[in-house]
């Protein structure tokens, strides 16, 4: 996930120090943005089912408190490094006041492969973690949520593990929760239909027609596909390219979601799906779409493809998709990039959500939580549209302007700079 050249913390760094030139900050308010306040490395063992025992590795870093306590997922991945984690931690550090929410930014990761853990085993490692860094979260402290092959399942043993050592139910203490447990309505597909209300903004100001696009995913765990079923029931955008990590397919005619669905619940992958050709993962890049959605992982699109995007909106539905020189390509040749720490705010907004419904043990139903996620990212997406229209600059510009100018408005307050 970290190459030499695409290491996400130094691209982080990268993007801070453009906006900190674009704002004029002082050097100390930079070197305050430009690292992680606290991060914490554990080590810790776990029983696995043949009797032997493994020590696994990971990692929680709070980025910056100045607004609130830190908020951000927990990512199981093989390559999972801790200059991922700080870079996803200093873009919801980001994301969390874009949206104007009361929060910080923050993030975690165990290097592990979910996919080749037994259940149990998974359950182990999820409840050994929580342990692990028990000390350092909580409702006021650090509020974790799922993230990459993390889900609902793996924060209620966490959200169990945490309450057994507290002694006491504070289910608070993390987001992204099943519903019986203090989940809360809208949670699930909260990413991608908060990127679609983002998306729906910008077709109005690109001119696009969402009823006649079409669309292309890269990408199919929870945002992608939820992407996929959205644009089609609330716009009727066309499918016509979707991917994995196993592979891509493509049909001209448009995709149908359902089936797709099944074919990736049956087989785990969205490869060989009936109706549908093969394609190569970077074919679906450069395919001649409307939209592309970008909803995998990191430095997908950099110098070496970016160039070759048809697509006239780019929905980063991904943390950190796109690299800087790519950037620049995609804004020379006037694509349309709905930036990550925007277009993918409905996660963290509707955790917001379910903290709030959690600390006043009062739960919305889903069409409240529906009206007040569209209201959030309207309002951010309008903000950073208006920004980089009188700037002249990329809307990851702009909304980094938008961000990094309210995490320095609370730490001046609070004194610190
Ligand atoms: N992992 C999601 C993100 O990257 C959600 C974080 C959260 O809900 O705290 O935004």
């Amino acid at each position: 996930m970290s190459g030499d050249n695409n290491n996400p913390f130094k691209i982080a760094q990268k993007q801070i120090n453009d906006c900190a030139d674009i704002l004029g900050l002082k050097q100390s308010i930079r070197e305050v943005l430009l690292r992680p306040m606290r991060e914490f490395h554990v080590n810790f063992p776990v029983r696995m089912d043949d009797g032997t025992t493994r020590v696994f590795q990971g990692f929680r870093v709070h980025y910056n408190d100045a607004k609130g306590p830190t908020k951000g997922g927990i990512r199981f991945h093989p390559e999972e490094t801790i200059d991922t984690v700080r870079a996803l931690a200093a873009w919801m550090t980001w994301k969390c006041a874009l949206l104007d929410l009361p929060l910080g930014g923050g993030k975690g990761g165990v290097i592990c492969n979910p996919k080749e853990l037994s259940p149990q085993e998974l359950e182990r490692v999820s409840r050994n973690y929580i342990k692990a860094i028990s000390a350092f979260i909580g409702p006021e402290k650090d509020v974790p949520a799922p993230d990459v092959y993390t889900n609902p399942q793996i924060m209620a043993w966490m959200v169990d593990e945490y309450c057994s050592i507290l002694g006491k139910n504070q289910f608070g203490v993390i987001t992204g929760k099943p519903l019986p447990l203090g989940g809360s309505p809208g949670r699930g597909d909260a990413t991608a239909r908060g990127g679609m209300a983002t998306l729906r903004e910008a077709a109005k100001k690109v001119g696009l027609d969402l009823g006649k696009a079409t669309m292309a995913i890269q990408g199919y765990g929870n945002a992608g596909s939820y992407a996929a079923s959205l644009a089609e029931s609330l716009f009727g955008t066309k499918i016509v390219a979707v991917c994995d990590s196993k592979g891509a397919v493509c049909c001209k005619d448009g995709i149908c979601v359902q089936d797709i669905e099944q074919h990736k619940q049956a087989t785990s992958s969205v490869k060989e799906c009936k109706g549908t050709q093969e394609i190569s993962n970077e074919d679906l890049l450069a395919m001649d779409v409307d939209i592309l959605v970008l909803a995998a992982l990191e430095n997908t699109l950099t110098e070496k493809n970016a160039d070759k995007v048809k697509a006239k909106i780019v929905v980063e539905l991904a943390n950190g998709p796109t690299t800087p020189e790519a950037d620049e390509i995609l804004f020379r040749k006037g694509v349309h990039v709905i930036p990550d720490f925007l277009c993918n705010a409905g996660g963290v907004t509707v955790s917001y959500f379910e903290m709030v419904q959690n600390a006043s043990m009062y739960y919305w139903d889903e069409k409240e939580v529906h009206e007040k996620l569209d209201r959030k990212m309207t309002t951010a997406y309008d903000e950073v549209y208006e920004k980089s229209v009188k700037f002249n600059i990329n809307m990851r510009k702009a909304a980094y302007t938008v961000a990094i100018g309210r995490v320095v408005e609370a730490m001046t307050l609070r004194g610190w700079v």
